[in-house]
């Protein structure tokens, strides 16, 4: 009965510390958000207790009425918003989602193809690191060095020469709308199952500006908590029924043991708010305000790779401006901004430093900033960004303390959780 407070001080502490950050610093990490109090009221609810292993209406527990009643809701708004059949709202994570399809769709040892970690795309898709690309003989494709979009003749290539099971697209730091048309031709071409992972860009599926995968994916997986604007989590959709029962055994009992009901319960909420036609103007915003940001960088003589954006990410590339991605989050850190280095397409600097940055528009926008705010926000990037080419890794504090300022004024005037 006690509070986290009186409990334990000492995590509480911590909570207030991330409050405080959240509230007093921008956000510009493309896979980040925040959420409604809604969303957290739902996940910190006494269904963190529950054990509901199975499905609604086939649990291997009792007690699991209320259980079958949020996820039933889950799966039912999944459904709508994304104009789907079968949606599994239980995995913990983007990479169970992802996992769950390699083991519902491939074999250890099958080919798998997806979009190399260095073009924009995600460990989960074959990269030597991740079991992805331990278990499977993962064949990467890439983008092309000058339009820095996804090289389509090269995936019609290695499709054919390799004959990939199961072809991926969807990245974590790939600007662009992805040919989704363009890829099932070419599945079809070598009967390989199709899978794109829309966690970074479902808010924008969700929300209309965005082309939908469905109608061209065999599967599609996703987060909950970046663009969705939901708990941390993810979700494996399909059309076809037999996927979705290979899918259904693939995440319980295949993957994972009891869903985290906790989570599904927020997974619901965070559905329901995204049907709603307010949703549908911040992910027009979300667009917008990427877009000026990614302009904003470019007229301050950074680049921007594939020139632009089409959604809520931008990646910039540094080398103009002679600084590198760990010395700019870092000092955009001392300047209360966040966001992370990122390798650009072809980098010539390892992966601890790497030449760029990626930015996003999601958070900001929830927090209401528009065009104005993301101006000025490309501008604070662009004067810290100016301290280090001036000054070298240490970069200007007078600037940084400047911007440091700014930044808490903005906050100020766009506050988020006063009641916390
Ligand atoms: N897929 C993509 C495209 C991602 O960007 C991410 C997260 O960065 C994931 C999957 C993995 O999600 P999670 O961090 O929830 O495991």
């Amino acid at each position: 009965t006690r509070s986290l407070a009186e409990a334990d001080p000492a995590v509480f502490a911590g909570v207030q510390h991330e409050l405080k950050r959240e509230q007093y610093q921008i956000e510009l990490i493309a896979s980040e958000n925040i959420v409604s109090k809604a969303v957290l009221e739902a996940q910190g609810s006494v269904f963190t207790n529950k054990y509901a292993e199975g499905y609604p209406g086939k649990r291997y527990y009792q007690g699991c009425h209320p259980s079958d009643e949020v996820e039933q809701l889950a799966i039912d708004r999944a459904k709508q918003l994304f104009g789907c059949e079968y949606a599994n709202v239980q995995p913990h994570s983007g990479a169970q989602a992802n996992g769950a399809v390699m083991l519902a769709m491939v074999k250890p040892g099958d080919t798998i193809m997806g979009l190399s970690l260095d073009s924009g795309g995600h460990l989960t898709h074959g990269a030597r690191a991740a079991m992805s690309g331990k278990w499977f003989n993962a064949v990467q494709y890439g983008v092309t060095p000058d339009t820095h979009l996804i090289d389509y003749d090269e995936v019609a290539r290695i499709a054919r020469e390799t004959r990939p099971k199961l072809i991926i697209t969807g990245g974590s730091a790939y600007p662009r709308h992805i040919d989704f048309a363009r890829f099932r031709a070419i599945a079809d071409e070598v009967d390989a199952i199709f899978m794109v992972d829309m966690a970074h860009f479902a808010g924008l599926v969700a929300g209309g500006v965005h082309p939908t995968p469905f109608g061209h994916a065999h599967v599609v997986t996703t987060t909950t908590h970046k663009t969705l604007r939901g708990p941390r989590g993810g979700a494996v959709f399909t059309n076809d029924e037999a996927i979705a029962k290979k899918i259904n055994s693939a995440v319980f009992p295949g993957l994972q043991g009891g869903p985290l009901m906790h989570v599904i319960a927020a997974k619901a909420v965070a559905f329901g708010e995204a049907l709603q036609p307010e949703f549908k103007s911040y992910a027009a915003a979300i667009v917008e305000n990427a877009k000026i940001l990614a302009a904003t960088l470019k007229e301050r003589g950074a680049a921007v790779v594939s020139g632009g954006t089409d959604t809520h990410l931008a990646l910039i590339d540094l080398t103009p401006l002679g600084v590198t991605g760990k010395d700019a989050d870092e000092a955009l850190e001392r300047a209360a901004i966040t966001c992370n280095k990122n390798g650009i397409p072809n980098d010539p600097l390892p992966p601890v430093k790497t030449s760029g940055i990626r930015v996003g528009s999601p958070a900001g926008t929830t927090r209401g900033f528009g065009p104005a705010e993301f101006r000025e926000i490309g501008n604070m990037v662009a004067d810290v960004l100016d301290g280090l080419k001036k000054n070298g890794e240490q970069g200007d504090a007078q600037v940084e303390h400047n911007v440091r300022e700014r930044v808490r004024a903005l906050c100020e005037r766009f506050p988020i959780y006063p009641e916390l």
